[in-house]
């Protein structure tokens, strides 16, 4: 089977759209703002361990992320919908997104597995291994 070699070195900014699998359209995203308190992060660490569900932290807070693909994304990966698109597509930035830096790269934080947030809540609260000690010695009291 012959082999499609993609010329690269005429991508723009312009053009780019073109050359991209559609990754804005493969995700959503769910801002949680700033999150302190140990069971904020024991809700994050229960969201993260779903298929799919990524979580993140940026200079705005908190996101969870879904890794989802639109349904209208069209098989040549332009939108379905392309009049009638949400406000959140028409408001997308063009000029750096996801195909310029992946948003893994672009964040303070990116977490994919249960067992990275573990560990990054384990050096965040000194008391992270004791909270379900405490919880259960409390339930049953
Ligand atoms: S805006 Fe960026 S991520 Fe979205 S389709 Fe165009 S190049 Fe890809
Ligand atoms: S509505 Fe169109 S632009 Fe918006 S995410 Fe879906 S395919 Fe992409």
């Amino acid at each position: 089977m012959p082999v499609q070699i993609i010329e690269t070195t005429n991508i723009t900014s312009e053009n780019k759209c073109d050359y991209c699998s559609a990754l804005c359209c493969s995700y959503i995203t769910q801002e949680l703002g700033t999150l302190r308190t140990m069971a904020e992060f024991d809700t994050l660490l229960w969201q993260v361990a779903h298929k799919d569900i990524h979580v993140f932290k940026d200079d705005n807070g908190w996101y969870l992320l879904s890794m989802t693909r639109c349904e209208f994304v069209l098989p040549d990966n332009r939108c379905g919908i392309y009049e009638t698109r949400p406000l959140i597509c028409r408001e997308h930035s063009f000029d750096a997104c996801e195909k310029d830096v992946p948003i893994n790269e672009g964040c303070q934080h990116y977490f994919t597995q249960f067992d990275e947030l573990d560990a990054y809540c384990r050096k965040r609260f000194k008391t992270w291994d004791q909270r379900i000690e405490k919880f259960e010695a409390q339930r049953n009291n």
